[in-house]
């Protein structure tokens, strides 16, 4: 049996991990999941953020599904999740993007797929406190190598599933250095490419186009930070961070996660909408060959949405997490 090392979380991570496990067992979906916590869960329960058995699991299995985990704004450690993509080189963070059937927004025509660069800019984790003069530096380094892997996995996305179009994302009017190299990296890249159109906007533009017409928009490639701020933007698009799915992936190791972070505001109280973690889920099953399983869940899940009564209250129904996960159950076949 598949081994797959799943890791519940903080706050709403356990609620919606264990959604989508019931599910998976419901499917007849025959993993055997290594739980391994990090984050606040691991430090209270095991005395360490990101226990060692964790990374050895990790190592071992090579596919994660991980829970949303907390991280203290402003103060104390650094992000377990950054910690986990660095550890890893997980450098590409892929996250689709599409209008549900079912889940009214202002667009209904929305199919784009946002690759963000994971393990550099404004996260690689170098920032100084100058006591004596009271100032902050944070280092947002970007590297050729960086910025070429990137890019390169949009593009052999774009190929390997007939996409048209990919925009690279930036602000190479201000940061001169950081975007020449972002954009000759795609320069490069995109000559290996001739059927994949390439073209460029600046971020802020980009933003005011993709809450007007998200509809024109097929891959998106961009740094760290931008990729961060626009995957948010892009949930909202669809229905809200409750849905929106991602797969951190490097040279032989794929953590699959949901967008949303722990949600404290609603932990706790059963009605976390799993969907996103289930999508991550998903997207795992096909990366493990999984096809036959992962296209039934697929199914039992979209004709859920489409029954807003049988959904969690972000998406306008009064289902709890369990009630909405027995509800796909029951349309699995
Ligand atoms: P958040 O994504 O946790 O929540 C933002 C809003 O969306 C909240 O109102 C929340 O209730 C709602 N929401 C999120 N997921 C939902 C779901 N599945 N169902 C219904 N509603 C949902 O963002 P935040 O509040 O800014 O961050 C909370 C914590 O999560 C922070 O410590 C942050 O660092 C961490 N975080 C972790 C990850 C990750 O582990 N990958 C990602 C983002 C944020």
């Amino acid at each position: 049996m598949k081994k797959v090392t799943l890791i519940p979380g903080d706050g709403i991570g356990p609620e919606v991990t264990n959604a989508m496990k019931v599910l998976f067992k419901a499917a007849g979906v025959e993993i055997d999941w290594e739980e391994e916590n990090a984050g606040i869960t691991a430090l209270e329960t095991k005395g360490e953020l990101m226990p060692k058995s964790l990374l050895q699991s990790i190592e071992r299995n090579k596919v994660a599904v991980k829970g949303p985990i907390t991280t203290p704004v402003g103060k104390g450690f650094k992000s377990i999740n950054i910690q986990l993509r660095q550890h890893f080189e997980l450098f590409s963070n892929v996250r689709p993007i599409k209008s549900v059937k079912g889940i009214e927004t202002r667009f209904n025509n929305v199919d784009l797929v946002i690759f963000r660069e994971n393990t550099e800019g404004l996260y690689s984790g170098l920032e100084m406190w100058d006591e004596r003069l009271e100032i902050a530096d944070s280092i947002s380094r970007i590297t050729r190598l960086g910025c070429e892997r990137i890019i390169k996995s949009a593009f052999e996305y774009a190929r390997m599933n007939k996409r048209k179009r990919v925009t690279l994302v930036h602000k190479a009017n201000i940061l001169k250095l950081a975007g020449a190299t972002f954009l000759k990296a795609g320069e490069k890249i995109s000559k290996e490419y001739p059927e994949v159109l390439m073209d460029d906007l600046i971020i802020d533009n980009m933003c005011m186009q993709l809450v007007t017409k998200p509809e024109k928009f097929d891959i998106i490639v961009t740094t760290n930070l931008f990729g961060d701020i626009l995957s948010d933007l892009c949930a909202g698009l669809v229905g809200g961070l409750g849905i929106a799915a991602g797969i951190n992936v490097g040279k032989d190791v794929a953590i699959f996660e949901a967008v949303h972070g722990s949600a404290p505001d609603i932990a706790g109280k059963g009605i976390a909408n799993p969907t996103a973690v289930i999508e991550s889920g998903i997207m795992m099953l096909d990366y493990i060959g999984e096809y036959e399983k992962a296209k039934k869940i697929s199914a039992a899940l979209e004709k859920t949405l489409q029954n807003k009564q049988q959904c969690t209250g972000d998406l306008g129904g009064k289902a709890t997490t369990i009630e909405f996960t027995n509800n796909i159950i029951n349309n699995l076949n």
